[in-house]
């Protein structure tokens, strides 16, 4: 079994379903609310976990009704949370979706995904050490990315760092993290006016772009490689980078070629496009394996 730690957000996606949205002071009424675990850190967690690996949850949630919600769900999927922290008196980390007119409009309220600080891996360089890869994602502080690219570096463990949400980073951070992994839109933020097979070629097997029903570009060194991901009827494409980004982690962590890597986890992800819910939809190692 392989050992991945994920450092990133965890929270609790409030979806509320509604025929409009509400105008200005107006009040309506809807026609259904549920919640549903979300954040980019706990997905990948939960995906790393469904495909078969050990997985260690770095994070922190609020003191109230959703942070144990939000353990309780990583415990239910395997996903250890020995490094999670309760921070006191601060709300967890909350999504609040609004789903009418045929589209989404949402308010993130980051809570205590904004406490995972440098001060907080710390706490967990033992683990992080002992891991055989390490993801992570930019729903926490900055500087947390900062510093856990420099511990990864030291300790020599692999780093994929998925830069989503859209962020600029600095150019430190790049050279820095073993693997990059953006979509499409964070790929013309993170290097922009630059042409994209310059960049490929500038940062050969560790710049993996997702492109969606297109599947992955990166360039091995000698040449620019896409790999298709499968064909399958889309139904919720929410998580589908977190699928991918954890069947990545765990194919490289089990010392596939980048090649079959990718292959492994665009066949995750589009398995977890058919289903709804970015959780909802994430596969089984099983059912992976069945369907490559
Ligand atoms: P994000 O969800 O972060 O925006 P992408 O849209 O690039 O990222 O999707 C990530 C990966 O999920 C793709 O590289 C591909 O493997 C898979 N995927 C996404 N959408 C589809 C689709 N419609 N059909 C098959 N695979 C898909």
């Amino acid at each position: 079994m392989v050992k991945i730690t994920v450092i990133g957000s965890s929270s609790i996606d409030l979806v509320v379903k509604a025929h409009k949205r509400p105008s200005q002071g107006e009040t309506i009424l809807g026609e259904s609310f549920k919640t549903v675990p979300g954040g980019k850190g706990a997905n990948q967690a939960v995906a790393a976990a469904r495909l078969g690996a050990e997985v260690y949850m770095v994070g922190c949630v609020g003191d109230d009704a959703f942070g144990e919600s939000i353990l309780e769900n990583f415990k239910k999927n395997d996903v250890n949370t020995s490094y999670m922290e309760m921070i006191k008196n601060i709300e967890s980390g909350t999504a609040h979706i609004t789903l009418a007119d045929g589209d989404n409009s949402i308010i993130v309220i980051k809570g205590a995904n904004d406490y995972v600080t440098p001060n907080s891996i710390k706490k967990a360089l033992d683990i992080i050490q002992e891991s055989d890869i390490v993801l992570i994602q930019q729903e926490i502080p900055p500087e947390t990315v900062k510093y856990v690219c420099e511990v990864c570096c030291q300790f020599g463990v692999p780093l994929i760092l998925n830069p989503a949400p859209a962020r600029k980073i600095c150019k430190e951070i790049i050279e820095k993290a073993s693997y990059i992994t953006p979509n499409e839109l964070e790929t013309s933020i993170l290097f922009e006016e630059i042409d994209l097979h310059a960049v490929l070629l500038a940062y050969p097997n560790k710049l993996f772009i997702t492109e969606g029903e297109k599947g992955v570009r990166f360039h091995d060194g000698e040449r620019e490689i896409v790999v298709p991901t499968f064909n399958v009827t889309a139904i919720d494409t929410t998580g589908a980078g977190d699928t991918f980004n954890a069947a990545f982690a765990v194919a490289l962590a089990e010392n596939k070629t980048y090649e079959e890597s990718v292959r492994f986890a665009n066949r995750a992800a589009s398995l977890s496009v058919t289903k709804f819910g970015a959780q909802g939809g994430m596969p089984t190692r099983r059912e992976v394996e069945d369907s490559m």
